[in-house]
């Protein structure tokens, strides 16, 4: 076809293919781990092993890659399987800049698993660009973004940190878990490589973890990564990539309506005298509200943080008191969810004690706001 196909369409085209055998037009989960070899060398569909591919997995990975407007995606068992990866095709020597309020794993896991194998793990932050000029070093290797970040909401400008990260040879890698390729797609934006925990929005249903690597190009980073994945192993289950793939058929709409709620629940509680501050960068008070505004289209997404006037007692009472948002970490599903981050993220968290981090879902919205206003006491 001559035009590029839109995102909805592009989601759910690119995840069916119709069985040649049966003709079903959802595809089937290959469960079998390997596959017949003929006489003379060869394999029907250049599938071998399900470790180094399997058709479901390749049915997600083309798709993914489309959605990011990527050209090769790794698909892995988690989103931290993914980051792992990634950072494991740095060479010791090279210098590893994080956000100062990354994913708590994100930092962790470089810290403790690379950061004693001669990587120098570094944190700035990254929203405001004079820190992240001073922090970029001759050996600095990959900057990796969060942003929107988790909880605190900050934004960070994709195209000017990539074009720093370049001056200097590195990569730059954004995590895309929060925003979604319907809000945001990185790569436009300067980026070599995108993250996703395809556990949230992708997924959809709060029922099957994993993660991807979506590559710009098809060059010796794709190369690394296609090696790591596979001599690793840690990857997907075909029934994981049939479920994230189903998944996938219903993104656009399930984002834009989160967003939609988010957005609206973001308001009221603005206003609302038991809430000290809302984070979201839709709200025209929020301080990176316009770098948003410059790469997000669509809305801000379906995740907000408050913080409520009182200490963590009468953050973590105020989870029990609300009915429609269950208390449970995580995100990105199609009900609404809240939680005490930093009792999750532990002492050395920057995470303030009266935050509340919430995940929008599909619930009506007039129910969500009722929900809050008889638990705001
Ligand atoms: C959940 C999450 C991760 C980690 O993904 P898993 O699938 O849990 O391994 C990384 N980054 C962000 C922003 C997340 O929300």
């Amino acid at each position: 076809m001559e035009k590029p196909l839109h995102f909805p369409t592009l989601a759910i085209r690119s995840t069916l293919q119709t069985d040649e055998n049966t003709g079903a037009i959802v595809p089937p989960i290959t469960l079998s781990t390997t596959f017949e070899r003929g006489a003379d060398g060869s394999y029907k569909d250049a599938y071998v092993y399900s470790r180094e591919n399997n058709p479901n997995r390749q049915s997600l990975e083309n798709s993914l890659a489309q959605l990011e407007l990527g050209n090769r995606c790794f698909a892995f068992s988690s989103g931290m399987a993914a980051t792992t990866a990634l950072f494991q095709t740095l060479q010791p020597g090279d210098h590893l800049l994080l956000p100062h309020d990354v994913y708590y794993a994100t930092s962790a896991m470089a810290k403790t698993i690379f950061g004693n194998k001669g990587i120098e793990v570094g944190h700035t932050v990254m929203y405001d660009l004079a820190k992240v000029k001073k922090a970029i070093q001759p050996n600095t290797a990959l900057v990796w973004l969060e942003t929107p970040s988790n909880p605190q909401l900050n934004v960070s400008d994709i195209k000017k940190i990539a074009k720093l990260t370049h001056k200097v040879g590195g990569l730059c890698a954004v995590d895309n878990t929060w925003a979604t390729p319907v809000l945001q797609q990185p790569l436009l934006y300067g980026a070599d490589v995108v993250m996703h925990s395809t556990t949230k929005y992708f997924g959809g249903h709060s029922d099957v973890l994993g993660g991807c690597l979506v590559i710009k190009e098809d060059n010796q980073l794709a190369q690394d990564l296609k090696n790591i994945q596979k001599l690793t192993g840690g990857v997907p289950s075909p029934f994981e990539c049939w479920l994230t793939s189903r998944g996938i058929r219903t993104l656009y709409v399930r984002v834009l309506q989160q967003t939609k709620n988010a957005h609206q629940l973001a308001k009221y509680l603005e206003k609302h005298s038991h809430i000290e501050q809302v984070n979201y960068p839709g709200l025209k008070s929020h301080p990176h509200h316009k770098v948003a505004k410059k790469q997000m289209k669509g809305g801000y997404g379906a995740m907000l943080s408050v913080q409520v006037k009182g200490d963590a007692t009468y953050a973590m009472q105020l989870t029990g008191r609300l009915q429609l948002f269950t208390t449970a970490t995580s995100l990105g599903g199609v009900e609404s969810l809240v939680e005490h981050r930093k009792s999750i993220e532990g002492p050395d968290s920057p995470t303030p004690d009266n935050l509340l981090r919430i995940s929008v879902g599909l619930e009506h919205i007039e129910d969500l706001i009722a929900d809050w206003e008889q638990a705001l006491r």
